[in-house]
C-alpha cells in the first residue's frame, strides 16, 4: 500500500478492509493465536469483531468454546451502577424489569443480573471460568447465586473493590458453601479476590470520550493491546516481584471485619483467597502456637485467628520466624494466596498462585514470606526499612517499661536528645511507633 493511501485508510473501518480481515481471520483461526489474544479483548470488542461477517460469528460465537472463558465485565458499560442514570431512566435499567416489588438486591444487582441473562440467553455463561467484577455494583446475593448455580463453571472470581456488597452475608454464604455436608464438587469456585486492590484497568477501554470517533474500531483494539503489553513489560521489569514473595510489607490495605479470618478458616481446602490466615504464634493455626512465647501477652485477648495484611521476610536477627516462612512449592496449596493480577490464560487456581519466575527473594532461590496481621507485628516491624524482630528473639517491653525509658518520638526538625537517644540505644527496644533504631537516627540530626 502507498503511504499516500493511509489518510484514505483510516476513514475506513480497519476490519471491514478485506485484506485485513482476511489476515485476522488467518490469525485468529490458529488456536493458539486464538485462546492468547481473546483475554486481552473486552467482551464488546470480541461481539463487535463477530458482528462483522458470518465467519468471524461462526468462529468465535459457534465454534470455540473457550472463547468466553475469561470474562471481564469491569469495563462494560451496562455493568456499572449508576444512580443519576436510574434517576434519569438511563441505560443502566434497560435490562432490568422495574416493578413495585423490587428488592434492594434487585436494585443494586440489576445491571448485573441484565447482562448475567442476556449471556445465559447466548449460551456464553456456561463457558466462563475466571470471572471479574472489580469496582461493580455486586451484592451478596448476587455472588451466592454464582456459589450455589450448579450450572456455574466459575473457578476464579474477582470482586475487589466492589460497591453495595453486605460483607457479612458474603461470609455467611462461604462459609455454608464451603460447610463439611457440601454437596461432593461444589462450589466450583475456587478462587476468589476479594481483599487487594484491583488491577489496573486496561488502557484498551479508555472512555470513549478520550478516543477520537473517526479512529477504526480495528485500530483501537490492536493500540488498546499494544498498551497492554507494554504496562505489563513495565511491571515486571520495575517492580520487586509479585505481592506476599517479592514485595514486603503492608500487601493488604482493606479494613479487615471481625469474622473473615474465621471464615478463611472454614474455607481452607475449599476455596482460595487473595491473603492468607497470619501464622504468627499467637494464633492457633500457627505451626509455632504454644511453643514460642508471645509479648506483648495479649493485645486483643489473643485472637484465635487473624488475616494476613503484611508479608515480611525473615527476622532482623534470625533471619526466619517461629513459624517458619511460607514456602512457594512446599507449602501446602490451601496456604498460598492468589496473586495478582488475575490470570489470563487459565482459569486454574494453581496459575492463580504460582509466583513469576522472575521474582525470586532469597539467595537459595526460594520464593517465600510469613504472612501476618498488623497485631502480630505490632512494635516488631520497622515500617521505614521493612526489618522486623521476631518472637523468639525478641521480647517487646511492657507498656510500663517502655514509658519508664522516657523515649519518645522523633521530631524532625529537633530529634532526640542525647539522654533520649541514650534510652533509645538500649537494645531493649528495637522499634518504636513503628521505627527501629536505625530509621529513628536517619531522620535525628547529630
Ligand atoms: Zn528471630
Ligand atoms: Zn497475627
Ligand atoms: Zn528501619
Amino acid at each position: 500500500m502507498a503511504s499516500g493511501d493511509l489518510g484514505h485508510q483510516h476513514t475506513r473501518d480497519y476490519l471491514e478492509t478485506s485484506n485485513h480481515t482476511s489476515n485476522l481471520f488467518g490469525l485468529l483461526s490458529n488456536n493458539l493465536v486464538l485462546y492468547q489474544t481473546l483475554p486481552y479483548l473486552p467482551v464488546s470488542a470480541i461481539l463487535n469483531i463477530a458482528a462483522t461477517s458470518r465467519p468471524f460469528r461462526d468462529l468465535l460465537l459457534h465454534g470455540t468454546p473457550s472463547v468466553f472463558r475469561h470474562l471481564d465485565l469491569t469495563q462494560v458499560k451496562t455493568a456499572q451502577f449508576d444512580i443519576d442514570g436510574i434517576d434519569h431512566g438511563g441505560q443502566v435499567w434497560r435490562n432490568v424489569q422495574v416493578d413495585e416489588n423490587l428488592t434492594e438486591d434487585d436494585f443494586y444487582s440489576g445491571p448485573l443480573r441484565g447482562i448475567f441473562s442476556s449471556l445465559r440467553r447466548r449460551n456464553i455463561l456456561q463457558d466462563v471460568g475466571t470471572l471479574v467484577l472489580d469496582g461493580l455494583s455486586v451484592t451478596s446475593e448476587f455472588l451466592n447465586d454464582i456459589l450455589i448455580d450448579p450450572e456455574s463453571r466459575v473457578r476464579i472470581l474477582s470482586v475487589r473493590e466492589v460497591k453495595n456488597l453486605n460483607e457479612r452475608k458474603l461470609m455467611q454464604s462461604l462459609r455454608y458453601a464451603c460447610r463439611p455436608s457440601r454437596t461432593e464438587g461444589m462450589p466450583r469456585l475456587k478462587a476468589l479476590y476479594y481483599f487487594g486492590k484491583k488491577d489496573a484497568a486496561p488502557l484498551l477501554a479508555a472512555p470513549p470520550a478520550a478516543q477520537s470517533a473517526a479512529t477504526p474500531r480495528g485500530a483501537n483494539i490492536s493500540a488498546g493491546w499494544n498498551q497492554k503489553s507494554q504496562q505489563s513489560l513495565k511491571e515486571s521489569i520495575a517492580g520487586d516481584g509479585d505481592d506476599w514473595y517479592g514485595r514486603k510489607g503492608r500487601v493488604i490495605n482493606k479494613r479487615i471485619i471481625d469474622g473473615w479470618a474465621e471464615t478463611l478458616l472454614d474455607c481452607r481446602e475449599v476455596l482460595q483467597f487473595d491473603t492468607v490466615l497470619c501464622t504468627g504464634p499467637r494464633h492457633r493455626n500457627s505451626p509455632a502456637f504454644g511453643k514460642t512465647p508471645v509479648t506483648p501477652a495479649s493485645a486483643n485477648g489473643g485472637s484465635p485467628w487473624g488475616v494476613a495484611t503484611f508479608a515480611v521476610g525473615g527476622c532482623a536477627s534470625c533471619g526466619s520466624a517461629p513459624e517458619g516462612f511460607t514456602v512457594y512449592g512446599s507449602a501446602r496449596q490451601q496456604d498460598l494466596p492468589l496473586l495478582s493480577p488475575v490470570p489470563l490464560h487459565s482459569s486454574n487456581v494453581k496459575s492463580a498462585t504460582r509466583p513469576a519466575p522472575t521474582t525470586v527473594n532469597n539467595l537459595n532461590g526460594q520464593h517465600e514470606f510469613v504472612p501476618r496481621c498488623l497485631e502480630c507485628i505490632r512494635e516488631r516491624y520497622c515500617f521505614s526499612c521493612n526489618q522486623w524482630w521476631c518472637e523468639a528473639c525478641y521480647q517487646v517491653p511492657s507498656r510500663e517499661e517502655m514509658t519508664l525509658q522516657h523515649v519518645h518520638i522523633v521530631d524532625e526538625a529537633n530529634g532526640l536528645n542525647d539522654h533520649e537517644l541514650a534510652a533509645f540505644e538500649q537494645p531493649k527496644v528495637k522499634v518504636r511507633m513503628g521505627y527501629c533504631h536505625d530509621c529513628v537516627l536517619k531522620v535525628t540530626p547529630r
